[in-house]
């Protein structure tokens, strides 16, 4: 089977330096396995989505030498692919629809006696399961996984289980506002461009498993999976935009090399003082062959 990889940015901001660690080990994989390199824009959620910001990331990619084997997926303009994916889960009798806030969510658990403040992630109670509510605007809809732990494997983590539905339990595909959840496009999509090998930041190594519960449900092949280290920022936390972190600027070959450097380091890869852009970026393949478990 021929290696087909992605990089599926949200494009509410620009780049930074944590998403650009994800780009350049999802492209220097692609790469050290002859494979094909897919650009995705993860814009399901249009309100802190711009096409503004997707592509001025497009722009940073290409600065940065990386630039999709195949035309951009928009996931946008690929709701009635996830409306199908919807339909063949409801005739597995797994979906209902839910009215919980997230505030009300949190109140049933207090009063199941779980603090929510001190988890971080709260399985969702099940509150609406068997309450036969109409799937309409303002109702989100949830899918109930399987019971069982679920085991995978990373190429950088290792050996991983969850019990998805213990850990997460019924959770979201298409939200109250009516827009599709990040888990049901990412699932869709990855089955449907053949992704072979999904290669990004560790903070979704949490959510992989609920992704191959889906693709299992859905009868999509499960990819295999790395999750890249995080880059922290100076309060200690992941590097995000949520927490300030900085639109990384790209404008010339020095800035370039810069940031494409501090990612390389986090990745564990060498660098040369003064080696140009292909030279850097050949050299970065080469030593991901050694360092990378396949
Ligand atoms: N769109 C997601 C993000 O920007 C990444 C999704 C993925 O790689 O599976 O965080």
């Amino acid at each position: 089977m021929s290696y087909r990889g992605r990089f599926a940015p949200s494009p509410t901001g620009l780049l930074h330096a944590g998403s650009l660690v994800a780009a350049l080990a999802s492209w220097l994989d692609a790469k050290a396995h002859n494979g094909t390199w897919l650009v995705r824009i993860e814009d399901v959620d249009k309100p802190r989505c711009s096409s503004a910001a997707a592509q001025a990331i497009l722009g940073q990619l290409a600065a940065c030498g990386m630039t999709s084997d195949e035309p951009v997926i928009w996931q946008s303009e690929r709701s009635t692919q996830y409306q199908q994916a919807l339909n063949a889960l409801a005739k597995q009798n797994a979906l209902y629809a839910c009215r919980c806030s997230r505030s009300t969510v949190a109140q049933n658990l207090a009063r199941m006696g779980i603090d929510v403040t001190r988890h971080q992630e709260t399985p969702y109670p099940g509150t609406c399961r068997n309450l036969g509510l109409s799937f309409t605007q303002g109702h989100s809809v949830r899918w109930q996984p399987p019971g069982q732990p679920l085991q995978w494997h990373d190429r950088r983590l290792g050996a991983q289980v969850q019990n998805v539905s213990e850990a997460v339990g019924d959770f979201v595909l298409k939200r109250q506002d009516g827009l599709w959840a990040y888990q049901l496009a990412v699932v869709v999509d990855d089955g449907w461009q053949g992704i072979t090998h999904v290669v990004r930041g560790a903070d979704l190594a949490d959510n992989t498993p609920r992704q191959i519960a889906l693709q299992r449900a859905l009868g999509l092949a499960t990819p295999v999976y790395f999750h890249t280290p995080l880059v922290m920022g100076e309060n200690g936390e992941k590097l995000s935009k949520q927490n300030g972190a900085k639109a990384l600027t790209l404008d010339n070959p020095a800035q370039v090399m810069n940031a494409l450097n501090q990612a390389a380091i986090t990745l564990g890869l060498q660098t040369q003082p003064g080696e140009d852009l292909p030279a850097a970026l050949a050299a970065w393949v080469r030593h991901w062959q050694t360092l990378t478990p396949a």
